[in-house]
């Protein structure tokens, strides 16, 4: 790879990428056991792209500090040079990093998140056999969760009970707004916006007609919180009309005009309550695609879905905005792992396929997929699969992903 040939990435005027052959992405490496995963995906990657394009494309790698190990050597958990050299670099993949207790920073994820507007957590979660899995049919999983990352309950605005601004709030409420709120209560706000939403939705449905997928489901509590859950269900279909009236039919129309059968080219925006999407998912899973949704159940339904295909060590995810897009094992840090070279880099490895889908290059996302999934079949797991897959064969991380190398 010729690495005085490599060049930034960067976002034409309407959103596209311009990829060169050789573009230059910066990752953080992660703590924990980041530094076990990061060159396991790391030889993965590189391998597979080389492979893909006969050495004619590749990847320069930048190191970005954050975390312990930014904290260690800048004083600043997330320094401003790397958020400005994610901003810049338009594509980037990271680790798991620890959440600094005691520093006012709520979560350096959630401050990336808001910092660069990546307003869409992206989460596919499919089954790979044979991974052992709480499933009778695991294999009818095929759903990727679009979760809103700027609002909600996460955007942070809460007070302590006690506080003179949580006594502020309370008396403004009692007094103006007719409430009957206990004098110590800890006050939260829960903001769904028009536009925030939209845009949500309106990424999920493009994605669903780019990959050719059959409904979007709106996730939401519209029973209970009308005016913001609902508001968020109502929105979503309204963007489908505005913005995708000639791709979409409504789950009504059509039963209403279609008698349940889809029509060609069409996509189903349904919506469903949060609490009976949790049974559905379990119980009819081939029924849902692609689910749109807040936050915080967002954050609930993904990490219950991973488990139903085997575990958070195997699940991919990304958070993506309209300039930069941030690729990221779903995991944290396991802190009792790291540096052993023992943990499953799986997460970070399919993160990795992701991006390489997002940069256009399917030949070598799909390669590592495939190559992933033969060295299960093959019986070679890391120790969180190999004590659930009788006949299976322990491997380091490394050895993990040496092997998946050594099948592309
Ligand atoms: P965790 O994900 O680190 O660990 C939960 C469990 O999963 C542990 O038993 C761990 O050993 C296991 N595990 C995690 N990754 C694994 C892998 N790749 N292979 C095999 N087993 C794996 O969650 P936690 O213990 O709640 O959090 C530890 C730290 O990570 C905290 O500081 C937390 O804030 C942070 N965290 C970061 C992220 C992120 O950066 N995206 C996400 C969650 C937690």
């Amino acid at each position: 790879m010729k690495t005085q040939n490599a060049k930034k990435i960067s976002v034409s005027g309407k959103g596209r990428l311009d990829v060169p052959d050789i573009p230059i992405i910066p990752f953080i490496e992660g703590d924990g056991i980041g530094i076990d995963i990061w060159p396991a995906t790391q030889l993965v990657l590189d391998k597979a792209v080389q492979s893909a394009f006969d050495g004619q494309r590749g990847i320069l790698w930048h190191e970005l500090l954050a975390g312990e190990k930014g904290y260690q050597q800048t004083g600043q958990w997330l320094p401003d040079e790397t958020l400005e050299s994610l901003r810049e670099h338009v594509v980037a993949i990271k680790g798991p990093m620890t959440t600094p207790v005691g520093t006012g920073i709520r979560s350096l994820n959630v401050a990336i998140r808001q910092k660069l507007d990546l307003y869409a957590c992206v989460r596919p979660v499919r089954y790979i056999d044979p991974v052992p899995s709480p499933m009778k049919n695991p294999g009818k999983i095929n759903m990727v969760v679009f979760r809103e990352n700027t609002e909600d309950l996460y955007a942070g605005i809460e007070w302590q009970a006690g506080s003179q601004e949580a006594g502020q709030v309370i008396g403004f409420l009692n007094d103006k707004l007719g409430t009957q709120l206990c004098e110590n209560t800890g006050i939260g706000i829960k903001p769904i916006s028009e536009v925030n939403t939209k845009r949500l939705v309106a990424r999920a449905i493009q994605y669903a007609i780019e990959q050719n997928l059959p409904s979007v489901t709106l996730m939401h509590k519209g029973n209970i919180m009308k005016y913001t859950e609902g508001a968020f269900a109502r929105w979503g279909y309204e963007v489908a009309k505005e913005r995708f009236a000639d791709k979409t039919i409504t789950e009504q129309d059509l039963y209403d005009t279609h008698a349940g059968g889809r029509p060609a080219g069409k996509i189903v925006i349904k919506d469903r309550i949060a609490d009976m999407l949790f049974q559905q998912v379990l119980l009819r899973p081939g029924e849902f695609s692609v689910i749109a949704t807040p936050n915080l159940n967002g954050d609930y339904i993904s990490d219950a879905l991973a488990a139903q295909v085997g575990g958070l060590g195997m699940a991919p995810g990304a958070n993506i905005g309209d300039q930069c897009a941030v690729f990221e094992a779903t995991h944290g840090t396991a802190p009792k792992y790291a540096g052993l070279d023992k943990v499953n880099p799986s997460s970070l490895i399919l993160s990795g396929a992701m991006m390489l889908d997002h940069l256009g290059w399917h030949k070598a996302a799909a390669a590592v997929r495939t190559a992933l999934q033969k060295t299960i079949r093959d019986g070679i797991v890391t120790y969180d699969l190999a004590r659930q897959l009788e006949g299976a064969k322990e491997v380091k991380c490394s050895e993990f992903a040496s092997a998946i190398a050594g099948r592309l």
